[in-house]
């Protein structure tokens, strides 16, 4: 197995006093310095109260620095860590422990019932209180071997749960390696750089993107404990950040805020997003307060920024998701496994060192995903223009075919987001009994927006080939989301099915 040097302990090495994590709730500091210290002391610990080799660690919390130096901990003592999606219930989540193994449930005081309900005899309880308590008695353990071993499982993020159940992706400190080059070719971060953690911890976005490639680049990490469109507005106004990643959902909030309008935004160098399809129209908008978003594409299983747009083309190339990242490789292929023509649509293939090496305990799922010659597949469909700029399609499994013809149904949601009474629209493939299937558009407006029905069915039919032209229209207020915003299609179905019939 390849290593590399234990990447925490070279950064407290190298900048001991330098700054790596700030919480902005609790005004806490951690150098470089501290949080190696306190990782060896938490690995220690973690030895000493029998955890072994390969033992997982679940932890359920909002953002915090103590996530981080837990996570580090289990790189040095060799565990692999499972963070927790705390919106979850005690039901949702007691199949995640039994998946997942978990020796240990380590806890924030916010998820103290939840986290009491999860743990037994087999699974105990260790309140963040407690630890930190235990930990700062404990010596940190002469450890000689500072390397890490870029193979081995670190920790496990589970998927959005967007297509449905969520899986659990096996994370690799080569991943992380991979995944932080990319984020620091594709944004210039460095030590002087300064990043908001908001983003959820138990996905691929809050670790990989918010903070460990600032961390292994020497920057700081300033923390939230979760989302808060006043707190960013605040913090972005005061020249603290400079870079700046989000998910659609949060550019949206962002731009629904009273302050929109009025906040100066010149601070940040860089504004990246990911993680769903980003709707022109809040390109348009933030460009409006002359700020370039730019879009990016990537997986649980690739992280976060297998593809990046350049700043440069944000602009000309709206709707791209930019091109593979430097250890990124991609092809797209047909149904049968062949390369697609240029400018053709294909299902998108990753190879590379950001590339997991599968789903945990679950080698039938990890032989599905990929295809000869190590290919992950995404699942989703893209396709490359002359420049090389590649355009997300739509997911595999929400296409459907209507008469005999292929609908992406983003492609019918690009057509109705565009409407300017429109907020956000998901389109479904449901049953009928002449074309097959037909879509059914679910939509919601603008806060204080009119439309009726016929209206939005005019403007798609002026802009679509008829069979694309959804055949029912759902006015709703809210969608069944993920907790990066992504709107859980298998979900809605289930409620929409009854009021098509
Ligand atoms: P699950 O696999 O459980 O259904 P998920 O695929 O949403 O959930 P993630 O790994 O968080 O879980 O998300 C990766 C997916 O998000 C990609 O496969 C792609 O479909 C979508 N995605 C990511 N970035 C973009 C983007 N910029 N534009 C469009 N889609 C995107
Ligand atoms: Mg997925």
């Amino acid at each position: 197995m390849k290593t590399v040097p234990d990447l925490c302990r070279r950064r407290a090495e190298l900048m001991p006093d330098a700054i790596a994590f700030e919480e902005l709730a609790t005004g806490r500091i951690w150098t470089f310095a501290d949080v190696d210290d306190r990782a060896e002391r938490a690995a220690a610990l973690f030895e000493t109260m029998g955890l072994a080799e390969g033992d997982r660690v679940a932890v359920l919390c909002h953002n915090t620095a103590v996530f981080f130096e837990i996570l580090f901990a289990c790189a040095k003592a060799r565990l692999i860590l499972v963070p927790l999606n705390w919106r979850q219930t005690a039901a949702e989540l007691a199949p995640v422990m039994i998946d997942s193994g978990a020796h240990l449930l380590l806890a924030d005081a916010a998820t103290a019932d939840l986290a009491a309900a999860l743990s037994s005899d087999q699974i105990p309880l260790l309140s963040f209180a407690d630890y930190e308590e235990r930990r700062d008695e404990i010596a940190p353990r002469a450890r000689p071997a500072t390397l890490w071993e870029t193979d081995r499982p670190w920790y496990l993020l589970y998927t959005s749960g967007t297509t449905g159940k969520p899986k659990a992706v096996i994370q690799t400190a080569g991943m992380a390696m991979a995944n932080a080059i990319n984020v620091q070719q594709a944004t210039g971060a460095s030590a002087t750089d300064h990043v908001l953690n908001f983003l959820p911890l138990f996905h691929t976005a809050g670790i990989n993107l918010h903070s460990l490639p600032v961390f292994i680049a020497g920057g700081t990490s300033h923390i939230i404990p979760k989302f808060d469109a006043d707190a960013v507005i605040a913090l972005v106004a005061e020249a603290k950040l400079s870079l700046f990643f989000g998910v659609p959902a949060i550019y949206q909030a962002i731009s629904l805020h009273p302050a929109f309008a009025t906040t100066d935004f010149s601070a940040v160098r860089h504004w990246g997003c990911g993680g769903a399809p980003l709707p022109e129209s809040l390109i348009r908008a933030f460009l409006g307060r002359g700020v370039v978003v730019c879009n990016g594409m990537g997986m649980t299983e690739t992280g976060p920024t297998a593809f990046f747009m350049d700043r440069d083309h944000a602009v000309a190339k709206i709707g791209s998701v930019g091109k593979p990242q430097l250890l990124a490789e991609v092809r797209l292929v047909d149904i049968d496994g062949h390369d697609v023509p240029q400018g053709a649509a294909g299902e998108i293939l990753f190879r590379g060192p950001g590339v997991t090496p599968g789903y945990f305990g679950n080698p039938e799922a990890t032989e599905k995903a990929f295809a000869p010659g190590g290919w992950l597949r995404s699942g989703d469909v893209g396709r490359q223009d002359a420049d090389g700029y590649y355009f997300i399609v739509d997911r595999i499994k929400d296409m459907f075919i209507s008469g005999g013809e292929n609908v992406y149904p983003a492609e019918v949601e690009i057509v109705l987001h565009a409407h300017p009474a429109v907020l956000e629209a998901a389109v479904l493939g449901v049953a009928d009994a002449r074309w097959g299937e037909v879509g059914h558009a679910v939509v919601m407006l603008r806060p204080g927006a009119e439309v009726d029905i016929e209206t939005l069915r005019r403007h798609a039919r002026e802009r679509l080939a008829a069979y694309k032209v959804p055949k029912y229209i759902t006015l709703v207020t809210d969608f069944p989301r993920t907790a990066a915003g992504k709107v859980q299609k298998h979900v809605l179905r289930a409620t929409v099915a009854t009021e098509a019939s």
